[in-house]
């Protein structure tokens, strides 16, 4: 396949490395490729001024403190610190934790393995538009409640949950609010403090920095919150998660997220205005439904359910011109229909003939009006062929 004529519209999945990231990384696979832990000569030294670096322009994106940045492997990993590192902390206070029904796999996952340590776990449902209740969530407390964890904005359809209303009701309760925002950092802003978020989770290679590398943000005052590594060895990351930094990819997320906050607010213009336009010439075509659409979303994705088309073959003809995902990536691969869409209320049905389109630095104009003319063509296609099966039987 020449990948040089497929546009690529997933960067909900990832996204390409900005070339100033690889620049930035280039040195420290090489001649600076000190253990930012050796505190006995310069190499050790320079490593770990190069992510001391990093780990300023990381905090100073999303308005938080450096010593609260801990590197992961990336936001499955931090999920799964965040979560089951609470879990072990707080067992003595109580053991409930609270979620919700369309969270990334990474989250749910942990949820079920949590289980099966003793955990309880509360599934909050959504709306039609993906968005939970904040009535639902308040009836859901317990005594034993001791974690609240609502992503930050969906992965699937972009919808952005109340996170200043969710955390507000978790601090008043005294329970820790924490969200996974892989899928917000650098593309909206977000500031935990004001958003009042206690941990928070995300990933490089969703801003334009390398697979592989992480971070979770963990509040150090007000609450200062503990939490257990679940990685044991030397104590590295203020000893929430042991292991040779990874200097290259730390590098790397340093200066995405430095790229991230100089060109969030004219990005994030752009990007609205090419999904606006991509949203109002798909409607052209009629029956078509935008999820998630009437309410607060991120600016460069969205979702849309067409109407009598076969998705199946829409995958196959559009696939070789455009890179699209039908539901999440990870979801695709086990091929059941989107749990984010079907806590949603869209039947099977729907779900199946349901797309993600998501927009990201490297998409222009000239590739997203040739996605509307791919797309439109197979539709219009679709139809006609459906209309004229059906004349022909009646
Ligand atoms: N959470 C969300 C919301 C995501 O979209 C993803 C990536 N699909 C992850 C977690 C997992 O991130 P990573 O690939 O860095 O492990």
């Amino acid at each position: 396949m020449n990948l040089k004529t497929l546009v690529y519209l997933d960067n909900n999945a990832t996204t390409p490395m900005d070339p100033r990231v690889l620049e930035e990384m280039l040195p420290f696979f090489l001649e600076k490729f000190g253990n930012a832990a050796s505190r006995t000569h310069a190499f050790g030294w320079e490593a770990e001024e190069a992510v001391e670096i990093a780990r300023e322009n990381i905090a100073q994106l999303i308005g938080a403190n450096p010593k609260e940045i801990v590197f992961t492997s990336g936001a499955t990993e931090a999920n799964n610190l965040a979560m089951k590192g609470i879990f072990e902390n707080y067992s003595s206070k109580g053991n409930h934790i609270i979620t919700v029904q369309t969270e990334h796999k990474a989250v749910l996952d942990t949820c079920k393995h949590i289980e099966k340590l003793g955990g309880t776990v509360t599934y909050l449902s959504v709306n039609e538009d993906g968005l939970i209740s904040l009535q639902e969530l308040k009836a859901a407390i317990t005594d034993q409640t001791i974690l609240i964890s609502v992503m930050y904005a969906n992965n699937e359809t972009g919808v952005i949950q109340p996170i200043r209303e969710i955390s507000a009701i978790a601090k008043k309760h005294g329970i820790l609010f924490f969200t996974d925002a892989t899928q917000a950092v650098g593309k909206i802003p977000v500031d935990v403090h004001s958003d009042g978020i206690d941990l928070m989770s995300f990933s490089a290679h969703k801003l334009y920095g390398p697979k592989g590398v992480g971070a979770l943000f963990v509040k150090k005052s007000n609450p200062a919150v503990n939490i257990i590594a679940q990685i044991d060895g030397g104590g590295h990351e203020r000893n929430m998660r042991s292991g040779t930094l990874n200097v290259p990819g730390i590098v790397g997320l340093g200066k995405a997220c430095e790229i991230c906050l100089d060109e969030l607010n004219t990005e994030q213009k752009r990007l609205a205005g090419l999904r606006t336009h991509f949203e109002k010439e798909l409607f052209i075509l009629n029956d078509i439904t935008i999820n998630s659409g009437q309410v607060s979303r991120l600016p460069h994705c969205t979702n849309i359910s067409f109407k009598t088309i076969d998705g199946d073959k829409m995958i196959l003809e559009a696939g070789s011109q455009i890179a699209f995902s039908r539901s999440s990536a990870c979801t695709s691969a086990t091929m059941e229909p989107s749990h984010v869409l079907k806590a949603m209320g869209l039947t099977d049905e729907n779900i199946h003939t349901s797309f993600r389109f998501s927009f990201g630095r490297f998409t222009t104009e000239d590739d997203v009006n040739y996605a509307i003319r791919v797309i439109s063509k197979i539709v219009k296609e679709h139809r006609s062929e459906r209309n004229y099966g059906h004349h022909q039987s009646v």
